[in-house]
């Protein structure tokens, strides 16, 4: 494995993303002192929080997966994620909504999704579910060790045993094919491929080894963390501060300083030199080759589709609804068409809805509750719609209307506060393509052909986050977080 070169005493870590909070615990639990430079007064990045008139609003991620990853970076330094964090596993994980009016609940345990499944879709259908999940958990297991938690220098670092198996398991097949292969019911079908999105990818595009993002979200788990997911940027970053870590909030890092090819410190916006021995980049990967560094030529790569998140504070309650709320429109592989490949909006949208109060009435004042919406959006290369004018404003009014039509009856009058971030907003916060979902998944985004978390020229300069390897979402940028960090002192992984 490739490491930087030259002294590793003091590494400033710029930015504490999820990915950066990590790096941070690794390298302190391996000695080194850390510096971590955040922009914003406090940490998480994506993961952060929004308050407004007693609401409290997790700004990114809301399905949080593989808690043992979060409880891996504590450990790092000697904490238990059970001392910092008081986690809920969420059941259902998600409650699903069809076109035709039936629904269907995520269930985290096998057999009693099973019996779940067959009550919605009949018994063969369950059968079908029940071998998908040793599917699934087989390409866990196969992909895990080998091409996701570990650092890859070359396309030859794949060629293992189980690189064989996974071709042989269909893994380079693509996703929808290999999901239809154990499901015939249209809302199974949906249901356990949706994710492909969460890589970026439509179903029918995505390789079947992201099936395992399925797996982790449908069959692993989903938890909540009391006081929101933000609760986990709070616990790593005080852990990371107890440990011994200082954390600059407030200072926006514009430079990195560079000298016969390596990275000497970075200069803050206001002129401030902090020196290094090394540096790690939290910020989105491509804007950090763009913004921070010394110009060098970049490829040019795939973005994922953006989205608009809608928060809504609210008088309104809904018994019949879950935690996670996945409302499908009629449109499938249409809808996917229309953000994906044609940059329009969805004409027949395709919805998450969380109602986080319901599981944590401290996120909201006294019987009132929160909404999150999320709305996939083409992103900013695949259309440059005007979000800084009307459409804003339009677009959540016709989310309004959509989940009024969806059974929320009452939606519009009920809202106390609410907030709408659209890509441009996300462009704003320093995301190439104003997507927050990075480099799309696809095969030559993937693994070693994803960018590297090492700099190509400059010997001391580490990436974590999203934009770099293994990928999106809460427990990848935590495995990139300890990859970074072995990148520096030459640990295992
Ligand atoms: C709306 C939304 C929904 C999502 N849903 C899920 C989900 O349900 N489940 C899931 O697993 N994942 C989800 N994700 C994805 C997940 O949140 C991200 O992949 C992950 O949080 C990214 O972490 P990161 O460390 O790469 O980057 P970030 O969180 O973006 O961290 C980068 C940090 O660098 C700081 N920074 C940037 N530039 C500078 C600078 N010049 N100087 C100093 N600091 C700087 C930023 O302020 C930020 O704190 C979602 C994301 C969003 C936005």
């Amino acid at each position: 494995m490739r490491t930087v070169q030259g002294p590793t005493d003091h590494v400033v870590v710029v930015g504490a993303g999820l990915g950066g909070l990590a790096c941070a615990l690794h390298l302190a639990g391996q000695g080194r002192q850390v510096t971590v430079v955040e922009r914003e007064l406090l940490p998480g990045g994506r993961a952060g929080r929004l308050s407004v008139d007693g609401y409290s609003f997790d700004t990114g991620p809301t399905v949080l997966t593989m808690p043992e990853l979060i409880d891996e970076a504590l450990g790092a330094v000697g904490e238990k994620l059970t001392d910092w964090v008081e986690l809920e596993p969420l059941d259902p994980a998600y409650r699903a909504y069809y076109p035709d009016g039936s629904t269907l609940d995520v269930l985290t345990d096998p057999m009693r999704m099973a019996a779940e499944v067959s009550r919605v879709c009949g018994p063969r259908e369950a059968d079908g579910y029940l071998r998908f999940v040793d599917y699934a958990r087989h390409l866990w297991q196969l992909e895990r060790n080998d091409f996701i938690d570990r650092n890859l220098d070359a396309p030859t670092d794949l060629l293992t045993a189980n690189l064989v198996r996974l071709i042989a398991a269909g893994g380079l097949r693509r996703l929808q094919t290999k999901i239809d292969q154990f499901f015939r019911d249209p809302r199974t079908r949906r249901i356990f491929s949706f994710q492909a999105m969460y890589a970026g990818m439509a179903p029918h595009d995505a390789l079947a080894i992201y099936t395992v993002i399925s797996y982790l979200d449908s069959v692993a788990g989903v938890y909540f963390p009391r006081g929101g997911i933000h609760a986990v940027s709070r616990a790593l970053a005080d852990a990371a501060e107890k440990h011994g870590v200082q954390f600059r909030y407030g200072t926006t890092v514009e430079q990195v300083e560079t000298a016969y090819g390596r990275a000497t410190g970075v200069i803050t916006t206001e002129g401030e030199r902090i020196g290094a021995d090394v540096v790690v980049l939290n910020p989105d990967l491509p804007v950090a080759y763009r913004d921070l560094l010394p110009p060098t030529r970049q490829r040019k790569l795939r973005y994922s589709p953006s989205c608009v998140v809608l928060h809504i504070g609210s008088k309104q309650g809904y018994q019949q609804i879950a935690h996670h709320n996945i409302h499908f429109g009629r449109a499938w592989k249409g809808t996917f068409d229309e953000v994906i490949r044609r940059g329009e909006l969805m004409s027949d949208p395709s919805l998450l809805v969380c109602n986080p109060s319901r599981s944590d009435a401290t996120v909201a004042p006294d019987g009132r509750h929160t909404y999150y919406v999320l709305a996939p959006t083409p992103n900013l290369e695949r259309a440059a719609l005007d979000w800084r004018g009307d459409l804003a404003r339009t677009y959540a009014d016709d989310l309004m209307r959509t989940l009024e039509q969806r059974g929320y009856v009452g939606f519009a009058d009920g809202v106390e506060v609410s907030r709408i971030v659209t890509p441009a907003d996300w462009a704003d916060q320093g995301m190439a393509a104003g997507t927050p979902f990075a480099a799309a998944h696809n095969l030559f985004q993937t693994g070693p052909f994803r960018p590297a978390n090492l700099h190509r020229t400059l010997s001391n300069v580490v990436f974590t986050g999203s934009g770099t390897q293994p990928g999106v979402g809460v427990p990848m940028v935590l495995i990139s977080g300890k990859l970074a960090a072995a990148r520096v002192t030459g640990g295992q992984r």
